[in-house]
């Protein structure tokens, strides 16, 4: 029986009309393939945006969550548990931060780390308020975020927005020296740009701001939410990098699926920032999703996740660049470890219908880019299907 249709008209008639979705109806994950209600498989290079890092599935991950709902799923943050316990004391060793807090999304995480900021600078009576921001950059859709993210598209129509936020240019250092006042207090970036089309950082552009900031006591924050947890061959992408934030937001991967972001500190930041009543969430960092992070932390470790990833997108790089040489409608390959970007000369949309019809899932970024965010889990035979696939759906426009 094939209820798409129903499925999807239902779906349209209560849903507020925010996204344009594929016109399939999504049943099943196992491994690296998702499954659709008509049976149809899928090789999923797309992970829920960058979140299904492990893939679907994994036994251990499974079963640790079972068990916590059986056990306790919330509690709010007016007591202790011993997964939030555990989840933070790892994070803090993943992040070499010194401080986490837990929110419910990137969003919010992105929102908890502007505030530290504003506070950091209000304690110390500096004076200091104005927020630089990246052109072309995502921090996810509250105010607060959208204030920061470098797309006026997104920016627009929710105006005024908060206050004293300046745009410089990625990978151009003089551009953010320009913007530099005595009021600067943070500048806020994605070391490898997600949505805005898979722009990887200069490093010689991320030790220049880094410089900067050590040199007029501003605060630099990372964005990690996409480019973290593995997903560019190192734990977060600043340790690839040798660059390391005072503050840094994640999300996405961290809890492999279940809604769970993170912001974390340097002490000498958390000594200044919020205290007791400057912040709180009622849902986040709860027994579940700390349960959630706390494994996938674990399953990194046991099953070296971070080595796999170096690996096999050593691969996926070659395989690539193969595919720039070779097919017309490819211009160029951009990105670090498992998180790609092909640049194309098509229209990016129909490319993705037309992989899909081939049982490839894949995305787009920043208008022009395919995006390639598989689970970290993938192996070299996943690269090979996803290329051989990928050319069917480019063959189709030859052929057209
Ligand atoms: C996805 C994303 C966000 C927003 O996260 P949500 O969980 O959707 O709120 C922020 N920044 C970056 C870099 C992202 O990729």
């Amino acid at each position: 029986m094939n209820n798409t249709k129903q499925w999807i008209d239902t779906a349209e008639a209560a849903l507020l009309h925010t996204y344009n979705r594929y016109q399939i109806v999504l049943e099943k994950g196992d491994g690296v393939y998702l499954y659709d209600n008509e049976g149809k498989k899928y090789l999923d290079f797309a992970a829920g945006i960058a979140v299904c890092s492990l893939g679907y599935g994994h036994p251990k991950y499974k079963e640790a969550l079972k068990n916590q709902i059986d056990n306790l799923m919330h509690t709010s943050n007016l007591f202790y548990s011993k997964p939030v316990a555990e989840a933070a004391e790892k994070l803090k060793q993943a992040t070499q931060m010194d401080r986490v807090f837990f929110t419910n999304s990137g969003t919010e995480a992105i929102e908890g780390a502007l505030k530290a900021a504003r506070k950091y600078a209000y304690t110390k009576q500096s004076g200091k308020y104005e927020f630089i921001a990246m052109n072309h950059s995502f921090h996810g859709r509250s105010m607060g975020a959208v204030s920061v993210t470098g797309n006026e598209h997104y920016r627009t129509p929710f105006e005024p927005l908060i206050g004293g936020v300046k745009f410089a240019d990625f990978n151009d250092l003089e551009s953010v020296k320009a913007l530099v006042t005595d009021k600067t207090c943070a500048i806020i970036m994605e070391p490898v740009q997600g949505e805005g089309g898979i722009y990887p950082a200069d490093e010689a552009f991320l030790k220049g701001v880094r410089k900067l900031c050590d040199e007029q006591d501003i605060l630099l924050i990372f964005d990690e939410i996409q480019c973290g947890m593995g997903r560019t061959g190192s734990m977060f992408a600043w340790q690839g990098y040798g660059v390391k934030p005072d503050i840094m937001a994640m999300a996405k991967a961290i809890g492999n699926g279940v809604p769970v972001g993170a912001f974390a500190m340097t002490e000498k930041v958390a000594e200044k920032s919020l205290a007791p009543g400057d912040h709180g969430t009622t849902y986040g960092g709860n027994p579940l999703v700390c349960a959630a992070v706390k494994t996938v932390l674990e399953i990194f470790e046991e099953e070296n996740i971070i080595e796999h990833v170096q690996k096999v997108s050593t691969y996926l790089e070659e395989k690539l660049g193969a595919l720039v040489d070779k097919n017309e409608f490819i211009d160029a390959r951009r990105g670090k470890g498992l998180m790609q970007g092909l640049v194309l000369n098509k229209p990016v949309g129909e490319v993705v219908q037309k992989a899909m019809k081939h049982g490839l899932i894949v995305i787009s970024a920043g208008g022009n880019v395919l995006r390639l965010v598989p689970p970290l889990t993938i192996t070299e035979a996943h690269v090979d299907e996803f290329v051989e696939k990928l050319e069917k759906a480019l063959t189709e426009f030859a052929e057209a």
